[in-house]
C-alpha cells in the first residue's frame, strides 16, 4: 500500500514522548488484589507496619489501589533518560527466518549496564529512599539483575546497598557480583551466617544452593534489625509493577505513532513485574471493555506458580517473617530443582497478575529449558541479541505462536517483552551448547510436599 508507511527496524520515542506518569492498573480492577495480611493477626497490613520494613511513599503506592497515574518525579525522569526509551523492535530477521506472516515485535529492556528492565524500578526506590533521608537499602537477588539494578541506582543517588545473593547464583556468576561491587554494594551468598533466619536455614539445610525466598528472609531481617535501612524488592510487590509500567506505556506510544495493534502479547513471568508492566495499559483497556488482546504469560516447566500452584495466601519468603500475600504460588517451601538455570525461580507470583490470571483476563503456558534455550540460540543468531534465559521464555512461545500463524496463515501482530541480555548466563549457555542441559518437571508428589508449607489459614 502506497500510503502505509514502512515500520522500521526500531520505533523509537522522542525524550518528548516519554511517558510523564506511571499507570497503576489496579484502578481500573474491578476486582482487586487482595491486600497484604499480617501473619501474627490475620488482618490487613496497616501502613504503618509496612513503614517499618519499606520506605514510606512506596508503601502508600502499595497500598493505592485507586489513583490511577502517578507522576514520576523529574529526578527519576531525568535517570530514565540515560538509558530510555527503549527501543520496540520489529523482528524482521525473525519473520524472515521463520517464514511467517506474524509480526513479530519485542520490546528490549537490556539496553543498560545492569542488563534488564529492573533498572525502572530499582531507581524509583532508591530515589523514594534517599528521600525519606535513609542511609541505605537491602535486598536479594537471584540471577544477579535486580542486585546489579539497585546498586546503580544507590550508586547514582549515593545510598549504601546490602544484597543477599542466592548462593548458587553467587558461585555461578562470579562477574555478576564484581559488578556489583564496583558499584559500591556489599554482596553476600544467601542463606548466610550474618542472619538469625539464614543460619536457621542453614541448620535445617545443610549445603542448600539457597533460593530467592531465603534471601528475602535475610534481607529483611537485615533492614528491620538496621536503623536507617529500609527493605526494597526488584519483583512481585503492586509498587514494582507500577514503576515498570513506564515498558507498556512507551510500547503502546510507539505502536500508536504507526496505528499499530497487537493481537497478542506474551511476556515471561518470574514475580511478574516485566509482564504486569508491559501489559498495563493494554490490559487496562482490556478492563475497561475498550479494546481486546490476548495476554500470555511464559513461566519455567520447572517453577511452575501460575499453570500448576495454588491460588492461596502464603508467605513471601521462605523464612515465614515476611507478610501474606494472595496469589498463585507453590508453597513458600518450594526450591527450584538445582539442574534450572534459566531464572525465574520465585515460588509465588504478583497479586494482580494472580487476580487477572483468576479472572480469566490472561492466559498462562509453562515451558522447559531446553526449548527455552533452543529459542535463545535462534534468537540470538537471527536479531543479533543474546538474551536473557528469562527474556527467552517469551521468545520460545512468540515463535511458537509465529509458527502457528505460519500453518493458519494468519497475520497476527505479536509483541514480546525482551527483558534482558544473557551475557552473564554463560554457564547455562555452556551447559546447552555442549548438550548438557536437561529438562526438570516436578511431580505432583513434589508439589504436594511444597503445597504442605502453605499456612494453615487457607
Ligand atoms: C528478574 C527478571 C525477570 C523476571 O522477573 P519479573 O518480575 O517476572 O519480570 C525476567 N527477565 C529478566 C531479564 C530479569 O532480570
Amino acid at each position: 500500500m502506497e500510503n502505509e508507511k514502512k515500520i522500521p527496524y526500531k520505533i523509537y520515542l522522542e525524550e518528548s514522548e516519554m511517558p510523564t506518569t506511571w499507570y497503576n492498573l489496579r484502578a481500573d480492577m474491578v476486582n482487586k488484589p487482595a491486600p497484604l495480611l499480617n501473619p501474627g493477626t490475620g488482618q490487613p497490613m496497616t501502613a504503618e507496619e509496612l513503614g517499618g520494613v519499606f520506605c514510606e511513599e512506596l508503601v502508600k503506592q502499595e497500598l493505592d489501589n485507586d489513583t490511577k497515574f502517578y507522576p514520576i518525579p523529574q529526578e527519576i525522569r531525568d535517570f530514565y533518560k540515560m538509558y530510555r526509551p527503549s527501543p520496540l523492535v520489529r523482528a524482521y530477521c525473525l519473520e524472515e527466518k521463520l517464514q511467517t506472516p506474524a509480526k513479530i515485535y519485542y520490546k528490549f529492556e537490556g539496553n543498560n549496564t545492569s542488563g534488564s528492565h529492573k533498572l525502572n524500578s530499582a531507581i524509583a526506590q532508591a530515589y523514594y529512599a534517599k528521600k525519606q533521608g535513609l542511609k541505605g537499602v537491602t535486598t536479594e537477588t537471584g540471577a544477579g539483575q535486580w542486585g546489579t539494578a539497585l546498586s546503580m541506582a544507590c550508586a547514582y543517588l549515593g545510598l549504601d546497598c546490602k544484597v543477599f545473593m542466592v548462593k548458587v547464583s553467587y558461585e555461578q556468576k562470579p562477574f555478576r557480583r564484581e559488578v556489583m561491587r564496583t558499584y559500591g554494594a556489599d554482596v553476600t551468598p544467601s542463606p548466610s551466617d550474618k542472619t538469625q533466619v539464614g543460619r536457621k536455614i542453614l541448620a535445617e539445610f545443610p549445603g542448600t544452593t539457597g533460593s530467592l525466598g531465603c534471601a528475602i528472609s535475610e534481607a529483611v531481617e537485615v533492614a528491620v534489625t538496621n536503623p536507617g535501612y529500609r527493605y526494597v524488592l526488584g519483583s512481585v510487590l503492586n509498587q514494582v509493577l507500577l514503576h515498570q509500567s513506564v515498558i507498556g506505556l512507551e510500547t503502546k506510544a510507539a505502536l500508536d505513532k504507526y496505528g499499530i495493534k497487537p493481537d497478542m502479547i506474551i511476556g515471561c513471568a518470574g514475580g511478574g513485574s516485566n509482564l504486569g508492566g508491559l501489559i498495563a495499559p493494554f490490559m487496562g483497556e482490556k478492563l475497561r471493555g475498550e479494546a481486546d488482546y490476548e495476554v500470555i504469560a511464559v513461566e519455567p516447566a520447572s517453577c511452575p506458580s501460575l499453570t500448576r500452584g495454588k491460588y492461596a495466601y502464603d508467605f513471601c519468603d521462605t523464612g515465614r517473617i515476611c507478610p501474606l500475600a494472595k496469589m498463585y504460588t507453590l508453597g513458600c517451601g518450594f526450591i527450584p530443582s538445582a539442574n534450572h538455570a534459566g531464572g525465574l525461580r520465585y515460588h509465588g507470583m504478583s497479586s494482580i497478575l494472580s487476580q487477572l490470571y483468576d479472572d480469566g483476563f490472561m492466559e498462562a503456558v509453562s515451558v522447559e529449558q531446553t526449548s527455552v534455550f533452543a529459542a535463545a540460540r535462534l534468537f540470538a543468531r537471527t536479531e543479533g541479541i543474546l538474551p536473557a534465559p528469562e527474556s527467552s521464555h517469551a521468545i520460545r512461545v512468540a515463535i511458537d505462536e509465529a509458527e502457528r500463524c505460519r500453518e493458519s496463515g494468519k497475520e497476527e501482530t505479536i509483541v514480546f517483552g525482551l527483558t534482558g541480555t544473557g551475557y552473564f548466563d554463560m554457564v547455562a549457555y555452556q551447559k546447552f551448547n555442549d548438550g548438557e542441559m536437561s529438562d526438570y518437571i516436578p511431580t505432583d508428589e513434589e508439589l504436594a510436599k511444597s503445597f504442605a508449607t502453605l499456612p494453615e489459614m487457607n
